[in-house]
């Protein structure tokens, strides 16, 4: 069973690893999408892709052209189905700060031919997280500058409050799909600026009022 660090509580049992697909307007933009039409679209990793914050990610193989993604992390400590977006923020465990690793160069190929997107994100180690802060601590999250240093170099930057279906609605879209429980966690879109990393990189990611997800890319 995996589990994330809870700041001044219990470890959370994470269940599922739901991703939102394109939820800024840039990075929409920089993959080929539309910001006004796209409804949100939902992707999943197992539970046991958690990386923590300080290890070392393995250079997956397979690919060319690993890339980051950071990401606002959603945790559940309730769930349901059906629920509207009014309600939704009531389930909201805590937060962290996530990395949506992707094989871009399997991912790209995936869309070109019509196939699943399983091996271009839920590979070994596609998620690293950082440790959850609570809700109770952070009160809900809505804005606040969200980046991702490579090396010391920034190469994403924008802010939560540019997410174009905010939290609440993404939990609220997602539960029309599935029933949502504790220990779910939710990946809620990059903004712009993904790119490739390398053997020896650190990664270094951050949102206001949370705590920093740091790793370093290892040999293949
Ligand atoms: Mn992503």
């Amino acid at each position: 069973m995996t589990t994330l660090p809870v700041i001044g509580a219990a470890d959370l049992k994470i269940r599922r690893i739901y991703c939102v697909g394109q939820n800024y307007r840039a990075h929409t933009l920089e993959m080929g999408g539309d910001p006004d039409r796209a409804p949100p679209f939902f992707f999943t990793k197992p539970a046991d892709a958690i990386l923590p914050s300080g290890a070392t990610m393995p250079y997956p193989p397979m690919t060319e052209a690993l890339e980051h993604e950071v990401e606002l992390v959603v945790a559940l400590s309730a769930g349901g189905r059906d629920i509207p977006p009014a309600q939704a923020t009531a389930l909201i465990h805590g937060y962290a700060v996530g990395l949506d690793m992707t094989r871009r160069d399997l991912q790209a190929s995936a869309k070109r031919d019509g196939r699943p997107w399983d091996m271009a994100k839920g590979f070994d180690h596609s998620a690293p997280c950082g440790p959850l802060t609570r809700i109770e601590e952070t009160g809900p999250l809505t804005q606040g500058a969200i980046r991702l240093l490579v090396d010391g170099d920034l190469r994403q930057h924008g802010n939560i409050a540019d997410m174009i279906w905010s939290v609440a609605e993404v939990i609220a879209e997602l539960s029309r799909y599935n029933t949502l429980a504790p220990g779910d966690l939710i990946f809620t879109g990059t903004p712009a600026g993904v790119g490739k990393v390398h053997p020896g990189n650190r990664l270094d990611a951050h949102i206001d009022g949370l705590l920093d997800l740091s790793i370093t890319i290892g040999e293949r």
